[in-house]
């Protein structure tokens, strides 16, 4: 009995430290789009050679929010599954994903041999 509580603790510690920490990266994810869109809402330069320099830039900005904004669709549905109880369940074989995978890509929906 004793060892069944022990692992139902860890696996409750477990699932709130990901949720304590998605939560985080969430935050900062979140403000980093905002700082690109605000950035990207500055008027372009007068002069054409350096208008080419701010189109480029902003090519650039609007790549890296594009990737982060899939992060945090990413991070949302890992915090979602967390609070159905379905985290770390492989969404195709439905067997747990191997908690050294979700340690490595807390956001994996699917066991290492299902991604494969
Ligand atoms: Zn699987």
């Amino acid at each position: 009995m004793r060892s069944l509580a022990n692992a139902v603790l860890i696996y409750i510690n477990t699932v709130l430290q990901t949720g304590f920490y998605l939560g985080c990266v969430r935050v900062e994810l979140t403000g980093r789009v905002a700082e690109i869109e605000s950035e990207l809402r500055k008027p372009l330069s007068a002069d054409s050679e350096e208008r080419a320099t701010d189109l480029e830039n902003q090519e650039a900005l609007e790549t890296i929010e594009n990737s982060e904004m899939h992060e945090i669709r990413q991070i949302q549905e890992a915090l979602n599954r967390i609070s159905e109880g379905s985290y770390g369940i492989c969404a195709e074989c439905g067997a747990d994903i191997d908690p050294k995978r979700l340690r490595a890509l807390p956001t994996a929906t699917r066991c290492i041999s299902c991604a494969a």
